[in-house]
């Protein structure tokens, strides 16, 4: 199916296939046709199933009809969570912009650099904003931006927008657009709650929604390996270095784990680096660009790069910390295995964690296969989380009690006075 047949016109068509894109991909071939009707649109599909062009190919036709000649009015604005795909998203615009005959003009703002640039950039108007919610507020505040003809409105990974960490700022940006617009939300993932304040944004919405299923979904092999805890270096060592895995990305749960497991790599004669929001802007989007460079092997990061950002053929992901939640375990495997790659995630869990990765397969409705590597064979077994009828079935973790009970020293559940 050509791209012209969702009603895109043949400059935006032809700026697709500038960009190699021969047909649409599953989601485009849903969300376009709407999305150029005018009509509210609730997106869901796999990270790497093509989202991004699915909503910037109908906006930039959008624009392109609307805008007046001789005036910059931002007309659409996209909302990111996260500077890094605020770049990305960006340049995906601006790519396919620049293969048409009158490109709108793209300003891409984000925190954590120096707001003067952003401002100067913005002297000349913008047709289109893609923006961090924190900094295009201030721009707004310092009278750089302004919002109220920005009838085009897109959150991507809106699931996280929706959240309770940008919820004031989000409200805030609400407030400055036109009433009358149309709303485009997309995500790998509505959780239930946020699919309720999505409803109260979007208005008698078209749903596009992407099943995984096995011809659309990522071709990722998963798997866990039961490791201790303290082993777990080592074994990332074994993996990296016997599969031959080009990149690798390497989830873990604080900064601090992120700095420590990338030198005991890089000591190791791996070349490894850290990735998370203590670095400055600079050395994040340095890092990011090398490893797209395949400067450096591993890159070990927080949840930060577990959405939207796109590096070409990422032949694996580890975790090596769980995931805080099922919804965070999807986005950080949609890192490998994009755009029709084959891919490989691999859990480490281990008697401690057992409970908590039972939960994340639960949510998904399906086990992972695990296994033990040979080499590195866990020593401990799973404690009370283990036990059938405590902690695994509601996915808490073992309370003191738990453990008790576990041990023997607490009478079971039913039989206590408690
Ligand atoms: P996204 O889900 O937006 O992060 O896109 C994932 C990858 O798919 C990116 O590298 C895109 O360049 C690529 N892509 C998007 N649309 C198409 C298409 N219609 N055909 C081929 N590749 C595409």
């Amino acid at each position: 199916m050509p791209f012209a047949s969702l009603g895109l016109s043949p400059a935006l068509a032809a700026a697709a296939a500038a960009q190699g894109f021969q047909s649409p991909t599953p989601i485009q071939a849903e969300a376009i046709p709407p999305i150029l009707r005018g009509a509210d649109l609730l997106g869901q599909a796999q990270t790497g199933s093509g989202k991004t062009a699915a909503f910037a190919l109908p906006l930039l036709q959008r624009v392109q009809e609307t805008r007046l000649p001789g005036q910059r009015n931002v007309q659409a604005l996209v909302l990111v969570p996260t500077r890094e795909l605020a770049a990305q998203v960006g340049g995906v615009l601006r790519g396919l912009a620049a293969a048409l005959p009158s490109p709108p003009r793209i300003a891409v703002v984000f925190g954590g650099v120096s707001i003067n640039p952003q401002m100067m950039a913005l002297r000349g108007g913008a047709d289109v904003v893609v923006a961090t919610p924190g900094r295009l507020l201030d721009l707004v505040e310092h009278n750089a931006l302004r919002l109220s003809g920005a009838g085009l409105l897109v959150l991507d990974e809106a699931d996280r927008l929706l959240g309770l960490g940008f919820a004031d700022e989000l409200q805030r940006v609400l407030a400055l657009l036109p009433r009358q617009r149309q709303n485009l939300l997309f995500s790998a993932t509505f959780p239930d709650e946020v699919q309720q304040l999505a409803q109260r944004l979007l208005r008698d919405p078209v749903r596009a929604e992407i099943a995984a299923t096995p011809t659309h979904a990522p071709d990722i092999q998963e798997r866990a390996i039961q490791v201790d805890p303290e082993r777990r270096t080592q074994l990332l060592r074994h993996l990296v270095q016997t599969h031959g895995w080009s990149r690798v990305l390497v989830f873990v749960a604080t900064q601090y784990a992120a700095e420590h497991v990338a030198e005991k790599l890089y000591k190791a004669g791996i070349f490894a680096s850290p990735f998370h929001g203590g670095l400055s802007q600079g050395a994040r989007k340095q890092v990011l660009q090398e490893f797209k460079d395949e400067r450096w092997q591993v890159v070990v990061t927080t949840d930060l790069a577990a959405r939207g950002i796109d590096i070409a053929q990422l032949p694996a992901v580890v975790n090596y910390d769980l995931p805080r939640s099922a919804v965070d375990y999807v986005h950080r495997i949609g890192r490998t295995g994009r755009a029709g790659e084959g891919g490989v995630a691999v859990s480490f869990i281990s008697a401690d964690t057992q409970t908590h990765w039972q939960l994340i397969e639960k949510r998904q409705g399906r086990k992972i296969p695990h296994g033990q590597m040979p080499g590195f064979e866990p020593t401990k077994t799973a404690p009370a989380a283990a036990v059938p009828g405590i902690g695994g079935v509601k996915g808490r973790r073992p309370s003191k009690k738990d453990k008790l009970r576990a041990a023997g020293l607490l009478p079971p559940l039913g039989q206590s006075s408690e």
